[in-house]
């Protein structure tokens, strides 16, 4: 397993790599890895020659100083899960490497509505800065396919259409949520519940179950209702709850509408801000 932290180092790894014939797969991440990175790490492994793998807390997407200072930092930990996984290569540079003085790295693209709804419309700045971040990286690490969980709905979806718009040849792999037994989805702000309350926030699972389970004969506007509840009634504090079209994530209000349909949630328990999401119709094909 190879560490840089430079990024001139890196590209020159990478390059005599890529002139050798080699495919490269990239798994961004923000550390404190578990089991769902891993898992975009096993992905990418399966699917290409070489993977890369950053850890990078990135300040850009942070719209809250004390959310960014709190976020838990474990490389040594990290290191160690990726060596276990088999990674070829971690690129772990300082903000300074990401963001050099005088390199303009903001992404102009419009996306309309993508960026506005849900997460958008309560972390002000969060997916600008989330996309400097992924575009430069991407710059840096010019992979042929880009890995990312399904976790992060809405992420995956504005990096999708950030691709298009920028024309990279780059091909996003979106891979699926992994959770704890319990149900709750895997989070590096999990670290920071305890037990009791990671086992009460199985009950965001369990509220897109009802959802997904119900949806033959009862409305949108009723589970959606139903499934606020569920949540409140566990103690939890619900911030959105949507059923939305899985592209254009714009919310629905019959089931007829799409037949692509996601169910995304964020809610607190205590101070902790969770999200989750499941694919309530899945797309033909
Ligand atoms: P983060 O470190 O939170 O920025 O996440 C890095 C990548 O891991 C993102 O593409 C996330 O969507 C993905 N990820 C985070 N949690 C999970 C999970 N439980 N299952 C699958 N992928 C995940």
């Amino acid at each position: 397993m190879l560490v840089f932290k430079q990024v001139e180092e890196l590209k020159k790894y990478l390059s005599s790599k890529q002139q050798a014939g080699k495919t490269i797969g990239f798994v961004p991440t923000m550390g404190a890895l578990h089991n769902g990175h891993i898992s975009l790490i096993n992905r990418s492994k399966q699917e290409v020659d070489i993977t890369v793998c950053s850890i990078f807390v990135n300040p850009t997407q942070f719209d809250d100083a004390t959310d960014l200072e709190k976020y838990p930092r474990t490389l040594e930990n990290d290191l160690e899960l990726l060596l276990n996984a088999q990674t070829e290569v971690i690129f772990a540079p300082t903000v300074l490497e990401v963001y050099p003085k005088g390199l303009e790295t903001a992404v102009n693209i419009n996306l309309g509505e993508l960026a506005t709804v849900m997460e958008g419309a309560f972390r002000p700045g969060h997916f600008e800065g989330m996309m400097e971040v992924v575009n430069r990286l991407l710059d840096i690490v010019e992979p042929d396919k880009l890995f990312m969980g399904q976790k992060d709905f809405q992420q995956a979806a504005i990096v999708k259409e950030m691709i298009k718009q920028t024309k990279r040849p780059t091909k996003l792999v979106v891979c699926p949520i992994i959770r704890e037994s319990h149900g709750l989805a895997m989070s590096s702000r999990n670290e920071r519940l305890g037990a009791e309350d990671r086992e009460t926030s199985q009950i965001l699972y369990k509220s897109l179950k009802h959802v997904k389970n119900n949806m033959a004969t009862k409305s949108i506007e009723q589970l959606k209702k139903e499934a606020v509840k569920m949540i409140e009634d566990a103690g939890l504090k619900p911030v959105y709850f949507e059923v939305s079209d899985g592209n254009s994530l714009s919310a629905l209000t019959e089931w007829e509408d799409s037949d692509y349909i996601v169910a995304c949630l964020a809610a607190f328990m205590g101070n902790i801000r969770l999200i989750d999401n499941e694919i309530i119709k899945f797309p033909k094909v």
